[in-house]
């Protein structure tokens, strides 16, 4: 029996659609040099094999908009009529300029073989194309040919029969369009939901996409599918127009664009071609990309931005955190001179001032370096770090696209999960996304800082910079290693082939430079400062109650009263005496509260790292922040409040700890680096997976991970050292 294919030949004008039409049917047609001849559809039959093929010539487009009747005839008809097999047939020898359409084919799932027309020219010209590579890049059969001569017809007939005989409706590719339209085309799906009728026929994503773009028949339809949702669609359209118009001065469409030659550049670079002919536009970015992608200068000039963006960063706002600092200080001051002594005092002090004191100061840092980060991502320089270090990554399945919220993260030194885990919506194959998303929060995040230093200032002080050094490689190598091992077993898939947007080079504009930072510190503060404020004041409340039972405290009270008989002519003497009784008091308070009794729970467990009651305080503590554990940690160890950034004191306290030893702190230092992501990062995680089950996974596996890492460091490190 004999089986009939529709195909349809599709392409730009002139890359020779009406040869090839020819020289497969036999018919003959008119052929002519200027676009719109094609208007309507000419259709021809041809036999291979066992197979009759139907073919029809389309008219010739740049695009799939709806700019031109064109476009519309040839958009109109490969979705209605829906061929078995799409022959995209292209110039070879401006395969930029048609790859353009390819990928509008692509975008919309359309079965596809590109024919690589005019492969005589290209040749004449002195361009090497390597056609499997193209094909391995795209994901669809490449078949060189010259129409004219006929040569390569058979192999071109093989592959419209076999995509054809698979019956196999790919899926649409998905170009990443930048932060803004992003999170637009999120904003419509919902919406898009209620446009059934359109879904079998268009990916719900491009409906997205092209309602940004504008397009008239799309929005159409659209009104006449969900009338009462339109609206609300366009209006969330406009607002991403507006907002992209104030900060880059450009519309989507324009955006949009220069996102798919970016696509289409990325493809180009990876040894497709041998000598490119590029867009003029997009000239003076290869040049500049000539010298910060080189081989060698690429990583040394990465380096140099990076440590420039921390410099940048620290040295402008080193000054503000000390005034922040100062300022919650006061505020402090002026609660305990206005105020009586009384729980709800210590509430606001303890609870209050400093937890909310604790997010605030991150806020210039924060601010800065979401500055510096937005001149780099604007300008569109990130994208090139993430095409340099994408290799790397990829071995650990990962994506280049993952370099970022690494970076976020904590990649160089501070940094924050919470950022990092949103800026993993860059990612667009769900496994390598979520890859990512499970172990940014391994990163040395700006909170873990001040802990990391305070150990090993304490107990590696004649190494201090080596192992920060350490710790750094550390964070990355157990990063990295985790995502291979996450993707060898619950997130197994393969690599999205490495195809990379490079968008052009930018100026970037003072006011989207301002809106970008701004919007995101006020998501930071927003975020951050609401939860952080209640799991302040929980765990004040944790480690206050309940008070210690009246007789106990009446010894320390007599305690007191004896001091002050027995040192009654000496003043320093007194004052000594009375804070030893207040610390002790303080310890054995803290141990009887709630939080000293999970803390003492815990320590059978823990004591296999070598961890005690008072630490595990604080590193439950740490949970809900890590920023959290020095504070913690100082008020375990009954040094009353203890500033993070003036954590001598705490420090000589746990050198003198019997607890406390060189390995139990590396063992500490390990654990705090790996374990459980905070509260506010595991909300986020959940929000971006879209299910709290990995969120919790993830607060598992980290704590489990840092738990067994741990205890390999004290046991070993014990019975290397201490025997
Ligand atoms: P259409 O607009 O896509 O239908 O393109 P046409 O079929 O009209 O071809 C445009 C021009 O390219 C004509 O002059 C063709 O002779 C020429 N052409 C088509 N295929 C080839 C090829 O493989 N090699 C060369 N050198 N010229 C070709
Ligand atoms: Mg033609």
């Amino acid at each position: 029996m004999q089986t009939t294919i529709n195909a349809a030949l599709a392409g730009n004008p002139n890359s020779g659609k009406t040869t090839l039409f020819n020289s497969l049917t036999g018919s003959r047609q008119h052929v002519g040099n200027y676009p719109g001849i094609t208007v309507e559809q000419k259709e021809g039959c041809r036999l291979h094999g066992s197979h009759g093929i139907r073919f029809v010539d389309l008219p010739g487009t740049y695009s799939l908009s709806a700019y031109s009747v064109e476009e519309l005839v040839a958009r109109d008809f490969l979705i209605n009529e829906k061929p078995d097999v799409i022959v995209n047939v292209i110039d070879a020898s401006n395969l930029e300029r048609n790859l353009y359409l390819t990928i509008q084919f692509l975008e919309l799932g359309l079965p596809l073989v590109l024919a690589l027309n005019m492969m005589d020219v290209a040749e004449r010209r002195g361009m090497l194309l390597d056609s499997a590579k193209l094909e391995s890049l795209l994901g669809v059969p490449v078949v060189p040919i010259v129409a004219r001569s006929g040569k390569g017809m058979n192999t071109l007939l093989d592959a419209v029969v076999h995509v054809a005989s698979e019956h196999r409706k790919p899926s649409p590719l998905e170009i990443g369009y930048g932060a803004d339209i992003e999170e637009a085309l999120r904003d419509l799906k919902p919406l898009l939901a209620h446009c059934n009728s359109l879904y079998h026929l268009y990916p719900e994503r491009w409906l997205g996409v092209k309602l940004l773009e504008n397009d008239s028949q799309i929005i159409e339809k659209v009104r006449v599918c969900a009338p009462d949702k339109a609206e609300a669609m366009l209006v969330r359209c406009e607002e991403t127009a507006d907002h992209l118009q104030r900060t880059l001065g450009v519309y989507p469409e324009a955006i949009i664009a220069d996102h798919r030659y970016g696509y289409i550049k990325s493809i180009l670079r990876r040894d497709v071609v041998g000598s490119i002919q590029v867009a003029d536009r997009l000239y003076t970015s290869d040049r500049i990309d000539r010298v910060v992608t080189h081989r060698i200068l690429g990583p040394i000039i990465m380096a140099l931005v990076l440590f420039g963006l921390y410099t940048f960063t620290f040295s402008l706002s080193g000054n503000m955190v000390d005034w922040l600092e100062g300022f919650f200080a006061l505020v402090n001051r002026g609660i305990d001179s206005m105020m009586a002594d009384g729980p709800l005092k210590s509430m606001l002090m303890s609870g209050v001032v400093d937890g909310l004191g604790g997010v605030l100061g991150f806020v210039p840092i924060i601010m800065f370096m979401f500055f510096g980060i937005a001149v780099l991502e604007d300008s569109g320089y990130l994208a090139r770090v993430a095409f340099m270090m994408d290799r790397i990554f990829h071995f650990f399945g990962l994506h280049g696209s993952s370099v970022m919220p690494f970076i976020i993260s904590g990649g160089i030194a501070g940094g924050c999960a919470v950022p990092g885990v949103m800026a993993t919506r860059t990612l667009r194959s769900p496994k390598e996304r979520m890859a990512t998303l499970l172990t940014v929060p391994f990163m040395n995040c700006g909170a873990k800082l001040p802990v990391l230093t305070l150990l090993i200032g304490t107990f590696f002080s004649a190494h201090q910079a080596w192992y920060m050094f350490l710790a750094t490689m550390l964070a990355w190598a157990v990063a990295l290693c985790a995502a291979k091992l996450l993707r060898l077993t619950v997130l197994r898939g393969e690599p999205t082939p490495f195809v990379m947007e490079l968008p052009p080079y930018r100026f970037p504009t003072a006011r989207g430079l301002l809106i970008h930072t701004w919007e995101r510190t006020w998501q930071y503060i927003k975020k951050a400062g609401t939860v952080i404020l209640g799991i302040s004041i929980l765990l004040w409340a944790l480690m206050t109650y309940p008070g210690l039972p009246e007789e106990r405290t009446n010894i320390f009270e007599s305690q007191r009263q004896e001091f002050r008989t027995v040192h009654v002519d000496d003043k320093g003497a007194l004052e000594k005496a009375l804070l030893e009784v207040d610390g002790a008091e303080a310890a054995e308070q803290l141990r009887y509260s709630y939080a000293g009794r999970i803390g003492t729970a815990l320590e059978g467990i823990s004591s296999l790292a070598g961890v005690d009651w008072r630490t595990n305080i604080a590193l439950v503590g740490g949970f809900a922040a890590k920023e959290v554990i020095i504070s913690t940690l100082g008020t375990a160890y009954s040094l009353g409040e203890v500033n993070p950034e003036e954590s001598g004191s705490l420090s000589g306290r746990l050198a003198k700890d019997p607890n406390w030893n060189s390995v139990s702190a590396l063992a500490v230092l390990v654990f705090i680096m790996f374990y459980a992501p905070c509260f506010v990062t595991v909300i986020c995680i959940a929000k971006e997976a879209g299910s709290w089950k990995w969120a919790f996974f993830s607060v598992a596996f980290n704590t489990i991970f840092a738990f067994i890492l741990a205890v390999l460091v004290y046991q070993v490190g014990s019975f290397l050292y201490l025997h």
